[in-house]
């Protein structure tokens, strides 16, 4: 291949144009971590979210209806490069799952305990 910045023809396997220094661009999906890194990103990310930085709202809803897939996406978005989205699928997970366990443990202990209540009140 030739180098598009100077001309000069550089190996294929070349990432860094000898002659003037400049990265080439290849158009493989399977670029090594050591270019991403001389591109400025430390690590290549185990997903990489695509579009803006915006919540989705099928993944809202899917976040309320199962609190550990929420929390899941939140950390995988956070990682991914949406840190606003997956915060807030974390915090919708958090939410799903504080309700969750009022529904399970505290409504049927509070129903026992007024249940108590009253059979001693009578
Ligand atoms: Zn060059």
């Amino acid at each position: 291949m030739t180098c598009p910045h100077c001309g000069a023809s550089v190996s294929n396997h070349e990432r860094q144009c000898p002659y003037c220094n400049s990265f080439l661009e290849t158009k493989t999906d399977d670029i090594p971590n050591s270019a991403f890194e001389a591109r400025g990103q430390q690590t290549r990310p185990m997903f990489q979210a695509q579009g803006p930085d915006t919540p989705q709202p099928l993944l809202i809803v899917l976040s309320l209806m199962i609190p550990f897939f929420g929390i899941i996406l939140g950390v995988i978005h956070t990682s991914g490069g949406h840190p606003k989205s997956g915060k807030l699928y974390i915090i919708l997970g958090a939410l799903s799952f504080f309700l969750i366990s009022c529904g399970t443990f505290l409504l049927p202990l509070a129903f026992s305990a007024f249940s108590v209540f009253s059979a001693f009140k009578s």
